[in-house]
């Protein structure tokens, strides 16, 4: 038979595919994660992307950008190991940040020449590379950056998705499922596209659809919190599609235990939903 065009990975599915540790297990085993965001313009995302990765588990969290993002993201997750950019020879970067087996690129990074070179020292790293945010918009001005063979993950919303494709932004809300599925092909990546329900499309795999978020994402930042989630399952093994997916289920549902007031609140729904911020979501 042939595969389903669409699928929806129960808890159960994803709960298989993630990595925990055995006793055997070390930090770097485990996965390494460079995080290259943050500019000295915006600095949140830089903090809300390294939350992501430091609390979805990876072994180490290696966070590279100018003086501002990592005096922030010291001052909030003293777990994560930073490295102050040249900013000068951002192309420096991989030499000064060392071994990592995954890297998220782009929340907060800026759109100019040092972001494009910071960029493009990244994806020519032979090790999967997850882009969001900035790192969009790059890609979407210089195509050449994706020529490379170590799997790429996109996340793009329907904007940023309407500026990689270059298609008006209400086409793709009208046919959501099509332009994922496009882009997956055209981009040779594997593609999450966010929004009331993600969808996460590669070519010859069915699309994934993940509904377990809550309206209440909606709001400056989870996105960025999404990209480190997805970065530390990426460094721990797990392949495009499958990081993708399960950071997608894992986003959402802490999501929803952040609105029914955190873990400690039993997340029973009992409660009622509330708004969050996106710090909470990393902190589910
Ligand atoms: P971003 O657009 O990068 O800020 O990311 C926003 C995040 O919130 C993504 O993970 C979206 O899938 C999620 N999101 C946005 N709106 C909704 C909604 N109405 N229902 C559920 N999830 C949403
Ligand atoms: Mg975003």
């Amino acid at each position: 038979l042939p595969d389903p065009e669409v699928a929806a990975p129960t808890g159960d599915d994803v709960a298989g595919l993630l990595p925990r540790p055995g006793a055997e297990s070390d930090k770097y085993r485990r996965g390494v994660v460079g995080i290259a965001a943050g500019s000295d313009t915006y600095t949140g995302a830089a903090v809300l992307s390294a939350g992501g990765a430091v609390r979805a588990g990876a072994g180490m969290v290696r966070f590279a950008s100018t003086a501002e993002p990592v005096r922030l993201v010291r001052a909030r997750w003293p777990e994560a190991v930073t490295t102050v950019l040249d900013p000068s020879a951002p192309e420096g970067l991989l030499d000064e940040v060392g071994r990592v087996q995954a890297w998220v690129l782009g929340p907060g990074l800026g759109t100019g020449p040092e972001a494009h070179a910071v960029a493009r020292a990244v994806l020519a790293a032979d090790v999967p590379v997850l882009v969001d945010a900035d790192g969009l918009t790059l890609v979407a001005k210089d195509r050449t950056l994706l020529r490379r063979a170590a799997p790429t993950v996109l996340t793009p919303h329907a904007g940023e998705l309407s500026r990689l494709l270059g298609v008006p932004r209400e086409r793709i809300e009208a046919a959501r499922l099509d332009h994922v599925r496009r882009a997956a092909a055209e981009l040779g990546a594997t593609v999450l596209l966010k929004g009331s329900t993600t969808l996460v499309a590669e070519e010859h795999r069915p699309v994934r659809v993940n509904t377990t978020g809550t309206p209440w994402l909606a709001t400056g930042g989870t996105g960025d919190v999404l990209s480190g989630i997805t970065g530390a399952l990426l460094a721990a093994g797990l392949s495009g599609y499958d990081a993708a997916s399960c950071a997608a289920y894992i986003h959402g549902l802490a999501a929803r235990i952040a609105a029914r007031g955190g873990a400690a609140g039993g997340g029973d729904g009992r409660r009622g939903e509330a708004p969050i911020a996106a710090l909470d979501v990393a902190e589910a």
